[in-house]
């Protein structure tokens, strides 16, 4: 069995700064995040440890110290809780504050406001939450929702698959053809980097395991690319998630992870893989060529 890691996966610098922040930030007394910094357990029960506390809403909070984690909030939420009188500690990816400030600006010339990603979604929630009207949409039947306007603007969640994001775009174009549709590519660098490696990874892999939280979009798209290209595709948030059978002796066996998913999950995988792999290839005496030590008993 080869194992083979894609060449970018795991961790994005906007996670780990943000990471870095909460922790530097507990450090010195009680913190509370707002919203999820990370859709991974991992990550989330790393910061519990350290009686840093998560609340939905500003008005649940318990410290003086609230951090905004990487996916960011609306102007009208960061207001709302100045004014309450928290210690604010923004760890905003700026990432994410490019696609607010390119949203505004569209929406500043007077183009109605189109959001491609998924609605309940934290960042999109900051996106959309200074805004009266706009439309969000994750696939093609939902540019049905778009009213007719003569300006539209498009931007996208930062971790939406860039290829998607460009069928949505071509999709609204044509079903608005007399409408000026200007679209912003709001995608972060990271997400596409992972995307393109992701399918080189699909591509020659027999078999591709993606390391991410169940909730995590970015993981989850990640799966939906390879599938592309890889019929076997199995999404795990852990090492306690793998099962051997899902492996053979002579396999390509692809690794990636997605932007929430901490450095020591994704060792973790590989050197249970690798130790399967160093397993599998035992030469038992007698034989003359390689078998997997006890296959009697997995099903293959
Ligand atoms: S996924 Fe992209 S936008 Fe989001 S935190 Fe990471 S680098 Fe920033």
């Amino acid at each position: 069995m080869n194992i083979q890691t894609a060449k970018h996966m795991g961790l994005c610098f906007g996670v780990r700064d943000a990471i870095k922040l909460a922790e530097t930030s507990a450090k010195s007394g009680p913190t509370t995040i707002l919203g999820p910094l990370a859709h991974n357990p991992a990550i989330q029960k790393r910061l519990l440890d350290q009686r840093i506390g998560f609340v939905e809403r500003h008005e649940e909070a318990f410290t003086r110290e609230l951090i905004i984690t990487a996916h960011g909030v609306s102007n009208r939420t960061r207001e709302a809780a100045q004014q309450a009188g928290f210690d604010i500690k923004d760890a905003t990816c700026p990432l994410v504050h490019f696609a607010h400030r390119s949203l505004l600006q569209l929406v500043e010339e007077g183009y109605y406001p189109v959001i491609i990603g998924k609605a309940d979604h934290i960042e999109v929630r900051g996106l959309t939450g200074d805004l009266d009207t706009f439309t969000v949409v994750l696939s093609e039947s939902d540019i049905l929702n778009i009213p007719q306007k003569d300006r539209i603007g498009v931007v996208s969640q930062t971790t939406q698959p860039i290829d998607k994001v460009r069928l949505l775009v071509a999709g609204i174009r044509e079903r608005f053809p007399e409408s000026d549709v200007q679209f912003k590519d709001t995608v972060c660098h990271p997400t596409k980097q992972r995307q393109s490696a992701a399918v080189s990874l699909g591509k020659s892999s027999d078999v591709v395991v993606v390391i991410g939280g169940k909730t995590s979009n970015n993981t989850r798209q990640l799966s939906d690319t390879i599938s592309h290209y890889c019929t076997r595709v199995y999404q795990i948030e852990s090492v306690t998630d793998l099962k051997p059978n899902w492996f053979k002796e002579t396999d390509t066996v692809g690794v990636t992870a997605g932007t929430s998913t901490p450095d020591e999950t994704i060792r973790t995988v590989i050197r249970q893989l690798e130790a399967w792999s160093a397993e599998w290839s035992v030469v038992p005496q007698g034989k003359s060529s390689p078998v997997m030590a006890g296959s009697a008993d997995r099903d293959y």
